[in-house]
C-alpha cells in the first residue's frame, strides 16, 4: 500500500477536506496513474450528500479523471510509462455477464465496481479521483486523444460518455432533430457532440441567460422552458429529447415536443418519480427511456470521435481548495460549463 493525499468527504454534511488514504501496490495488470485532473459531476454532489441514500464514508469523489502513467503491472499491455489516460465511473465489472460481454459494462448485472462510494470485489473501499493517484486495472484505463488538453478531456470521461452513448443508440445523425434539456456539464458537451454528429441541436433551459455561449457551442436554436410559448411553438418538432436536469420536471409537456416514434431519454437523476399520462405516449409511439454513462469499448469510441472533432470541454479549472465553493455554484448552475480541480493543487 502507498499513503496518497486526497480530499474527502467523513459525513453527508461535512465540506469536503484534506485526508490521506491508502492505495493498492499496482498487481501484474494493473496501471498507476498520477492524477492531473478531476472534473466535478454533480453526482459528485447527489453521492457526497447521500442523495439518492446508501453513501459510504469517508468518500473521495471524482470519476472524470485524466492523468499519466507512472507505473505499470508486469503483465499490462496496453499501457506504458508516461501514457495520456482518462478513468471514468467504474474500475471493474464481473466482465462475465451478458452486458459485460456485450461491451456494456456499466449495466453489469453482476456488481459494477464504480470509481467511488463503491467496493472492488475483494471488498476494499473504491476511491476517487480528488486524489493523487489511482490504481486500476488495465482494461479499465481510456486513453486520451494527442490532441485534447487533459484538463478539458477531463469531463468527457463522465459527462461526455453519457450524452454520447444515447446521442449514438437513438441515432443520431444528419436530418435529425435533438434536444438538449439543461445546459450544465452534461447539457453543454451533448450540444457539441450532437452537432458533430450532424444533427440540429435544440437547447431547452430555464432561462435565455446562456443563450449566447449556447450558440457558439454548437446549438441551432435555444429556447427558454420558463417561457410557456416554448411548449406551443415546439410541439411535434424532436426525434430525440435528452434531459440532463436533476430536478423534476412537467414531463408531459416534454412528450408533447417529441415527433411520431420520438424518444425523451432520462439521464439527469431527480430523486422523485417520473409521471407521464398515457395519452402523449400512446399517440404517436413515443418512448420514455433512460440512459448510464457507456462501456468502455463506447468510451474510448467517443473519446476518438471528440479528438478527430477537437471536442473537449468548456471548464473552469479550480484548485482543490476551492471545491465547497464549487459545489455551491454548481447547485445555482453558476458554471460554465464544468468545473475541473487542478490536482496539483493537493500539494500545496
Ligand atoms: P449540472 O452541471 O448541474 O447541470 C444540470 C443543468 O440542469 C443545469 O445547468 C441547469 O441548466 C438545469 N437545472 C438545474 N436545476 C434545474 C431545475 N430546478 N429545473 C430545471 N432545470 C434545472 O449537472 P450535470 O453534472 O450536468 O449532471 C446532471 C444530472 O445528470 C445529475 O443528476 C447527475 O447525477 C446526472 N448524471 C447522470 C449520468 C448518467 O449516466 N445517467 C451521468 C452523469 C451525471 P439550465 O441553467 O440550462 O436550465
Ligand atoms: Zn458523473
Ligand atoms: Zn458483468
Amino acid at each position: 500500500m502507498t499513503q496518497i493525499k486526497a480530499f474527502s468527504a467523513v459525513n453527508e454534511t461535512a465540506p469536503l477536506s484534506a485526508a490521506t488514504i491508502e492505495r493498492r501496490l499496482p498487481k501484474d495488470n494493473d496501471v498507476s496513474i498520477n492524477i492531473e485532473y478531476c472534473g466535478i459531476c454533480h453526482t459528485d454532489i447527489h453521492q457526497v450528500r447521500n442523495e439518492w441514500g446508501g453513501s459510504i464514508y469517508p468518500m473521495v469523489p471524482g470519476h472524470e479523471i485524466t492523468g499519466i502513467v507512472a507505473e505499470v503491472g508486469a503483465k499490462v499491455t496496453k499501457f506504458k510509462v508516461g501514457d495520456r489516460v482518462g478513468v471514468g465511473c467504474f474500475v471493474d465489472s464481473c466482465r462475465t455477464c451478458t452486458e459485460c460481454k456485450d461491451g456494456l459494462e456499466q449495466y453489469c448485472s453482476n456488481g459494477l465496481v464504480l470509481t467511488y462510494n463503491s467496493t472492488e470485489h475483494d471488498g476494499t473501499p473504491t476511491m476517487g479521483g480528488y486524489s493523487e493517484k489511482i490504481v486500476v486495472n488495465e482494461d479499465y484505463v481510456l486513453r486520451i486523444p494527442a490532441n485534447l488538453p487533459l484538463d478539458a478531456a477531463a469531463p468527457l470521461l463522465c459527462a461526455g460518455i453519457t450524452l454520447y452513448s444515447p446521442l449514438r443508440h437513438w441515432g443520431t445523425g444528419r436530418g435529425k432533430k435533438v434536444a438538449i434539456i439543461g445546459l450544465g456539464g452534461l447539457g453543454h458537451i451533448g450540444v457539441k457532440i450532437a452537432h458533430a454528429m450532424g444533427a440540429e441541436v435544440t437547447v431547452l433551459s430555464q432561462s435565455l441567460k446562456k443563450k449566447e455561449e449556447g450558440l457558439k457551442l454548437g446549438a441551432d436554436h435555444y429556447y427558454a422552458t420558463s417561457d410557456p410559448e416554448t411548449f406551443t411553438e415546439l410541439q411535434g418538432r424532436f426525434d430525440l429529447i435528452i434531459n440532463t436536469v436533476s430536478a423534476a420536471l412537467d414531463w408531459n409537456l416534454y412528450l408533447n415536443l417529441l415527433k411520431r416514434d420520438g424518444a425523451l431519454v432520462v439521464v439527469g437523476i431527480p430523486d422523485t418519480n417520473i409521471p407521464v399520462n398515457a395519452f402523449p405516449l400512446v399517440m404517436g409511439r413515443k418512448s420514455v427511456a433512460g440512459s448510464l454513462i457507456g462501456g468502455i469499448k463506447e468510451t474510448q469510441e467517443m473519446l476518438d470521435f471528440c479528438g478527430a472533432h477537437n471536442i473537449a470541454c468548456d471548464i473552469e479549472l479550480i484548485p482543490i481548495q476551492k471545491v465547497n465553493e464549487a459545489y455551491e455554484r454548481v447547485l445555482k448552475s453558476d458554471v460554465k460549463f464544468r468545473f475541473v480541480i487542478d490536482m496539483a493543487t493537493l500539494k500545496a
